[in-house]
């Protein structure tokens, strides 16, 4: 079964890889181990850009989780979302009908 990115995100999440540093103001440094236990630096800086050092492209997994924990903070007008630049995965038979949907 192939896991896509915001699948992914949430799974490092929920298994303590994320790591935020440091929060100041608007900057976020975080770090994440990945599945190769690589641990990869990751944030949202002062060009009001989400980054992350790894060699993914668009959002990655590592990104999704730490949006997840930071998503609080966007109706705030703290930080914005990553615009999601890859299109909805299609529907999978694991629509397990939890309703999660962003805002
Ligand atoms: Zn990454």
């Amino acid at each position: 079964m192939r896991e896509d990115a915001a699948a992914k995100g949430r799974r490092l999440l929920t298994e303590g890889r994320l790591v935020v540093e440091r929060v100041d103001g608007r900057i976020i440094e975080a770090t994440c181990r990945g599945d190769t236990a690589a641990v990869y630096r990751l944030g949202f800086g002062r060009e009001a850009e989400w980054w992350c050092e790894c060699p993914a492209l668009g959002r990655c997994s590592h990104l999704v989780a730490l949006q997840l924990v930071v998503a609080h903070k966007a109706r705030d007008g703290g930080w914005a979302p990553l615009e999601d630049p890859t299109p909805r995965p299609p529907p999978a038979a694991r629509s397990r009908g939890r309703g999660v949907s962003p805002p």
